[in-house]
């Protein structure tokens, strides 16, 4: 029993309930569809027990499983680490340099953010993973990582299995059916083999194999289809993990104000090993990328240096793989570059919070839509156009103001100005809409809007 507690931390199982969504249902199918047809597979192609080829073979497919079960439920179940509810400060004095969470009613320490799915403040928060239906942050980080590096090399040792399976099962019939056409009663009883395509029209070439032993398994049409399909799983999963793993999507600069609307959010980079060696979420490169668009946009003649990098892909490494498992720090205080301080980069983001509520959008509601994703009567590539992402719609009516901060040609997403009341009850109305349905306001009340504002980046 000891051992199943070092392998899954037992206190986190209440969040089972993580399970039930799509991300998890199809991650662990595509893990166990697989794993069981490499299994499988491999018994046919390469028996285990008979050579050592086959022993390794067979040791490295189930390691991979282990080892990728084993991170994929604990960056699911151990989570990221959450900033305990209404959190202070240790000294007082620090919380004008820190955002303040109305939803958590507590400060947001150095480094965390507030995930809306968790509906809690995330310790050194990169991104909320629907995969694993929680954020990756500060606690699961080195679980996360060894996932998405063991998935592959999973993935593409199955592949190899898949592909040599069905190689060798074809090959073997389709050069014995034009060697052992015309062979001897005694060579087809001897070599007789237990499989068949299930075509009448081939049954002679199942009579005769260059093995003496029969394989353990048949390798009908529905195991080829299905070695197939497994074939197809795994390289689609190797390509899309290992995309995560390597590939930068670099959100483009943008510089001139007009430009602005895009500038709020652009398309987030995932770039897993950058994350690691640099020290620095994809939402903090972003928070760098914005610093640096700010200073050049305002001419302010700062230096902006990112916190925390330590200088040395090694020592960077270090703060996230531990051999304990557990990372160093306690997710609240950094240890940070000799320039810089503590709140170096809440700092910048207060900076950069300002500077949206100057730049940013105010628009006027001037048609209803009920918060459909798909809405008819709203056109038709506003229907076919609709944002493909979880996030919610808002039900607009006529005369309603909202601040948008970012949106495609024919939708955008922003945030609804709400009464006095309902702002200090920390409510907040914030989601995609139709373009069509507002319309930009011509004056600026960008500074008589302080209150909504401010919520926008809790
Ligand atoms: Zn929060
Ligand atoms: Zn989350």
């Amino acid at each position: 029993m000891s051992f199943l507690f070092a392998i899954v931390k037992f206190e986190n199982l209440h969040e089972v309930k993580r399970l039930c969504h799509w991300g998890p249902v199809i991650a662990l199918s595509v893990i166990a569809i697989c794993s069981t047809m490499a299994i499988l597979d491999s018994i046919i192609w390469y028996w285990p027990l008979d050579t050592t080829g086959g022993s390794v073979n067979f040791i490295m497919l189930i390691n991979w499983t282990v080892l990728i079960l084993y991170n994929y439920f604990n960056a699911m179940f151990v989570g990221p680490g959450y900033i305990p509810l209404e959190w202070k400060p240790e000294n007082s004095q620090d919380s004008v340099y820190l955002q303040f969470c109305r939803v958590c009613q507590g400060f947001k320490a150095p480094r965390s953010h507030h995930c809306r799915k968790c509906n809690r403040c995330v310790m050194k928060m990169d991104h909320h993973c629907p995969w694993i239906n929680n954020c990756c942050g500060h606690l699961n980080h080195a679980y996360f990582t060894s996932f998405l590096l063991l998935a592959p090399l999973g993935c593409l040792h199955a592949a190899f299995i898949f592909t040599m399976t069905m190689y060798t099962q074809l090959y073997d019939r389709v050069s014995d059916t034009t060697r052992h056409a015309c062979l001897s009663e005694l060579c087809r009883n001897r070599c007789q083999r237990p499989i068949s395509f299930g075509w009448s029209s081939v049954k002679i070439d199942m009579s005769a194999v260059k093995k003496m032993h029969s394989p353990i398994m048949p390798f009908s049409v529905p195991a080829f289809a299905a070695t197939l399909f497994a074939l197809g799983l795994a390289l689609g999963t190797t390509i899309a993990v290992g995309m995560l793993f390597f590939i930068q999507v670099r959100p483009r600069p943008t510089q001139t104000p007009a430009e602005s609307m895009r500038a709020v959010f652009p398309r987030r980079s995932v770039v897993v090993m950058k994350v690691i060696f640099r020290n620095k979420t994809s939402i903090e490169a972003w928070i760098e990328e914005k610093a640096r668009d700010r200073i050049q946009y305002y001419q302010t003649g700062e230096e902006f240096v990112f916190p925390y990098d330590l200088g040395s892909w090694w020592e960077n490494f270090k703060q996230v793989f531990t051999w304990s498992g557990v990372p160093e720090g306690d997710g609240v205080e950094w240890p940070v570059h000799e320039k810089c301080h503590q709140h170096t980069l809440t700092i910048e983001q207060l900076k950069q919070k300002a500077d949206k509520r100057v730049r940013s959008i105010q628009y006027r509601v001037v048609e209803d839509y009920n918060g459909a994703c798909c809405p008819i009567g709203k056109g038709l590539r506003t229907f076919l156009r609709t944002p493909c992402t979880e996030e919610p719609r808002i039900c607009l009516t006529r005369g309603e103001v909202l601040f948008a901060t970012r949106g495609t040609k024919w939708w955008m997403y922003g945030d609804k100005v709400l009464s006095e009341e309902q702002t200090k009850a920390g409510v907040r109305i914030r989601g995609w809409f139709p373009r069509r349905c507002v319309e930009k306001c011509l004056y600026d009340t960008a500074n008589n809007s302080t209150t909504s504002e401010e919520k926008k980046d809790n």
